[in-house]
């Protein structure tokens, strides 16, 4: 990159910084967006006349709203709920809620902003939001959790709708918290629509959903690989998180050959040695879903490795899946990544590598697939989760299947198409800019609105 375009992008991230101050993670989404950006709209007039990076960077509209609920004793509590509808030039506002004890706007702003240039890349017609609360659902009764969400669809209702903003889950909502703020929006309408999706499959969800942003990570590496000849077979794949995402990553990585040694969760990471089985993962899968425990009960239960507040990063593996949170990945375990023989990373989380620790993997030129292409197979079924509400029927597991797999090869084609480059192919910038062009055009023909 040549110093003038170094320059306009420090000068831009200059202006974003002050009138988005203390905002770090909103900031570091858009500087790794921008940096592909600014060198691909040098020489085309018409993206810098409508300021669209300018307009992409301000949030269509923000709504925050106040959650009050009842606890078990009778207490009243107290918490903030947001929706952030980033840019609906493509389709309705679509993108996850996060329930986190610490969650922030920066952070729903990062995710907005992003999910707006993946649901791009998916090809379907979705724009980008994304929403949450500062609820901490852990060590809540069923009832408690059930309350809250009553509440917080009670105010989040009225601003959205089938043509208008679809949530869906993220960290912290599964399917028991969208059961319940779908029974609350029906009540409240009282129209059944496909408002919320990763609903349950009695009532509008979609077969495929739960595996879908997993399933999707592992095919995305395994197109990575096959670009270079190589495949999953006979891998060893460390995974970092054992939530939604992180069990059907482990899931389909273990189907097409590769062995899992690591899962984390908030308390520390399991290193298995001989790798996790069928049975080890259903052990999981019940740990997290329905006991909601920690997995220092797996060590225990098969006598592997259980390291305490760590991060499964010096574990040497041939490829790596981080599908916990933000920022997992910093410049320190990208290195000993490198270092320790990792060919591929495919994130699965939402940004979870540090800017520091994507120069490490570009660097070294291991295969990088970043978050807004790697998970976007999890959005891409929601899509299709609409189609199938709105068309009254349902599609089978195979048929899904086969349109996820289709889905991640499109995505992965098109960042072959714009990422291309002397050493390899650079994912970062291929993705950033399939993600943009669509978006950006749709912008461009509605003038200036
Ligand atoms: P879950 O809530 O199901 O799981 C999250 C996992 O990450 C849990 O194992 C959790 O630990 C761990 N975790 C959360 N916060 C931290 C932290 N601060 N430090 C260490 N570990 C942490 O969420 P999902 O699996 O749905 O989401 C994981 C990531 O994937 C998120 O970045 C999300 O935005 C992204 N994503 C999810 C999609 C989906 O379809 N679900 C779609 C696209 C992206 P514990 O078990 O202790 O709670």
């Amino acid at each position: 990159m040549n110093k003038a375009t170094k320059s306009q992008i420090n000068q831009f991230m200059e202006g974003l910084e002050r009138r988005n101050p203390g905002e770090a993670m909103f900031h570091q989404a858009v500087y790794e967006v921008i940096s592909s950006i600014i060198p691909y709209i040098q020489d085309k007039p018409e993206y810098h006349e409508y300021r669209i990076l300018e307009r992409l960077t301000e949030p269509d509209r923000i709504v925050s709203f106040r959650v009050c609920w009842e606890d078990d004793k009778g207490n009243v509590r107290v918490n903030r709920g947001y929706r952030v509808q980033h840019n609906n030039s493509i389709g309705p506002y679509k993108g996850g809620i996060r329930f986190h004890h610490d969650l922030n706007l920066a952070e729903l702003k990062f995710l907005a902003f992003e999910q707006t240039f993946k649901n791009s890349l998916t090809g379907l017609p979705m724009g980008g939001g994304k929403g949450g609360s500062d609820f901490n659902p852990k060590g809540k009764s069923d009832r408690e959790v059930m309350r809250f969400c009553q509440s917080f669809m009670t105010q989040l209702t009225r601003h959205i709708g089938p043509h208008t903003d679809i949530p869906a889950g993220d960290i912290g909502v599964g399917a028991r918290e969208i059961s319940y703020m779908f029974g609350q929006h029906l009540r409240l309408n009282n129209q059944f629509t496909g408002v919320l999706t990763g609903k349950g499959l009695a009532f509008g969800g979609s077969l495929v959903r739960t595996e879908a942003t997993g399933y999707g990570s592992v095919y995305f590496m395994e197109d990575m690989l096959k670009q270079q000849g190589n495949s999953l077979d006979g891998k060893v794949a460390t995974i970092s998180g054992s939530g939604n995402v992180a069990q059907f990553t482990a899931e389909k990585a273990m189907q097409l050959g590769a062995k899992v040694v690591t899962l984390s969760d908030r308390s520390g990471f399991i290193y298995d040695k001989e790798g996790l089985s069928h049975d080890k993962l259903e052990f999981v899968k019940s740990l997290k879903t329905n006991k909601r425990g920690t997995l220092k009960e797996y060590a225990d239960e098969f006598g592997c490795e259980f390291h305490a507040d760590a991060k499964p990063w010096k574990v040497p593996c041939d490829i790596a899946f981080p599908s916990a949170t933000q920022n997992d990945i910093d410049e320190d375990s990208a290195k000993l990544l490198v270092k320790n023989g990792c060919i591929g990373v495919s994130e699965g989380a939402n940004m979870p590598s540090t800017i520091a620790a994507i120069d490490v993997f570009q660097q070294s030129n291991l295969l990088f697939g970043p978050s807004k292409a790697a998970n976007a197979g999890g959005v891409a079924i929601s899509g299709l989760e609409m189609t199938q509400n709105s068309m009254r029927l349902s599609w089978s597991v195979d048929e899904l299947n086969e349109r996820l797999r289709t889905i991640m090869r499109d995505i992965h084609d098109k960042c072959l198409e714009h990422g291309i480059e002397k050493n390899g192919v650079n994912y970062v910038k291929g993705a950033n800019i399939a993600g943009f062009i669509k978006v950006a055009n749709a912008m461009i023909a509605y003038g200036i609105v």
